[in-house]
C-alpha cells in the first residue's frame, strides 16, 4: 500500500516490449495490450482476455490504471474547458475547441511554469513539477470518453513549456502517435514554446513529423526581454537559427503565435519589424487577441489595431491569420481556471 505504480498509459510500445522481454513474455503482446487500451478502451488488465493469467498478474503488479478526474467543467461556444485533479491532488487543465475541420484538445504538460511571461497567467504560479506521460495521454483519453467522441487534433498549448518536459513529452507523442493505438497522425500534433532553443535542435532531428509553434509575441529583443524572461537566455537571433534548422530539417511550415497587446507590441512599426524578421521562412503568423486576465495589467490590442497589423504583414507577403476567439466568457486563457481554484 502507498507504493506510487507507474500509470500503464505512461508506456510506449517500446517501453512496453522492454517490460515484456524482462518478465519473460513474448513481445508481441505489447501491441495486443496497447489495442485493448488505446482501440478497445478497456479499465481493467482483467478484460484483456488474450494474455495468460500469469501475464495479467504481472502487469497488474507493475502498473496502476488510475485516470486523472475531471473536478470542473465550463461551457462556451464551441469551447470546453476541463479541471483535473491528479492522484497526487495538483490541478491541471485542457481545453477543448470545436473546428470545421474536427475538434482539437490543448492539453497541460506542466503543473505550474516556470518561464516566468509577464503575460501569462500559468506564470504566476510557479512550477510543481513536469506531467508524467501517463497524465498527458489520460487527458485525451478522459476527455474522449466524456464527450463520446474522438480528438483529431492536439496541441500542447494548456499550462506549462512543454521542452521544460522534453522526454515526458516525446513518450506521450510516441503513444497518441502509435499507429495501432490512438493513431493520432503526427501532422494533427502541434508542441508550442516560448524558445528553449537547444530543444528546438533536438526536437528537429525526431523521426517523427511534429509541427512546432514558436510564442514569438514581439518583433525585436527590446520588447520581447519585458514580457519573456527566456528571451534573455535565448534571444531573438538564436531563436531564428534553430526555427531555420528545424525547417531545413523537417520541411515543414512553422507557426509563429502573437499575442496581441495594447501598446506593447502592436504598433505599425512592430508589424513592419516581425515581417522582416520572418521573410523568406516557410512559417506563418497567429495572431491572437489576448485574453485579460484579472490578476495582469496588460490589455488587449485594440480591434482597429489587430486588423491594421494584419494588414500589414499581408501587403509584405508573410501569411497570416487572426485566431478565432475562444472561451472568452470561461477564463480559456492559459492556466486561467487553475488560478482561480489555487491560491
Ligand atoms: N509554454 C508554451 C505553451 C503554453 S502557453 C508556450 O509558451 O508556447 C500557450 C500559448 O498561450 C502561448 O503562446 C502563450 O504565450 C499564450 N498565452 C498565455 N497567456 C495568454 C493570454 N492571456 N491570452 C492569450 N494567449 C495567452
Amino acid at each position: 500500500m502507498g507504493v506510487c505504480m507507474e500509470s500503464i498509459y505512461g508506456m510506449t510500445i517500446h517501453d512496453l516490449e522492454e517490460f515484456l522481454i524482462k518478465n519473460n513474455e513474448k513481445k508481441y503482446r505489447a501491441s495486443q495490450i496497447m489495442d485493448w487500451l488505446y482501440v478497445k478502451r478497456v479499465d481493467s488488465f482483467q478484460k484483456m482476455s488474450n494474455l495468460s493469467k500469469e501475464l495479467i498478474n504481472k502487469l497488474e503488479n507493475s502498473f496502476s490504471f488510475d485516470y486523472i478526474d475531471i473536478l470542473k467543467k465550463e461551457e462556451d461556444v464551441d469551447t470546453f474547458k476541463f479541471l483535473f485533479k491528479l492522484e497526487d491532488g495538483n490541478l491541471i487543465e485542457a481545453v477543448l475547441m470545436n473546428h470545421d475541420y474536427g475538434n482539437s484538445l490543448c492539453v497541460s504538460s506542466q503543473v505550474g511554469c516556470n518561464m516566468g511571461c509577464r503575460f501569462c497567467e500559468s506564470g504566476r504560479l510557479k512550477k510543481v513539477r513536469g506531467l508524467t506521460s501517463g497524465e498527458m495521454v489520460s487527458q485525451i483519453l478522459k476527455i474522449e470518453k466524456e464527450i463520446n467522441k474522438r480528438i483529431s487534433h492536439v496541441v500542447v498549448m494548456g499550462i506549462g513549456e512543454p521542452f521544460d518536459n522534453y522526454d515526458n513529452l516525446i513518450k506521450f507523442i510516441e503513444i497518441v502517435n502509435y499507429n495501432k493505438g490512438i493513431n493520432l497522425g503526427s501532422r494533427h500534433i502541434t508542441v508550442s514554446t516560448c524558445g528553449i532553443v537547444p530543444k528546438i535542435y533536438e526536437f528537429s532531428k525526431l523521426p517523427f513529423q511534429v509541427n512546432l509553434a514558436i510564442s514569438l509575441h514581439a518583433p525585436n529583443d527590446e520588447i520581447r526581454n519585458k514580457i519573456m524572461p527566456i528571451n534573455k537566455a535565448y534571444p531573438i537571433k538564436e531563436l531564428m537559427m534553430a526555427v531555420d534548422e528545424y525547417i531545413r530539417l523537417t520541411n515543414r511550415r512553422v507557426t509563429f503565435e502573437y499575442i496581441m497587446l495594447d501598446n506593447v507590441n502592436d504598433s505599425i512599426e512592430n508589424a513592419k519589424e516581425l515581417a522582416h524578421l520572418l521573410r523568406g521562412k516557410n512559417c506563418y503568423v497567429n495572431l491572437i487577441p489576448y485574453n485579460e486576465t484579472e490578476n495582469i495589467s496588460f490589455k488587449r490590442a485594440e480591434k482597429e489595431q489587430i486588423l491594421k497589423f494584419y494588414d500589414i504583414l499581408k501587403k509584405e507577403k508573410i501569411s497570416v491569420t487572426i485566431r478565432r476567439e475562444f472561451g472568452g466568457k470561461i477564463s480559456a486563457a492559459c492556466g486561467q481556471l487553475r488560478a482561480k481554484e489555487v491560491r
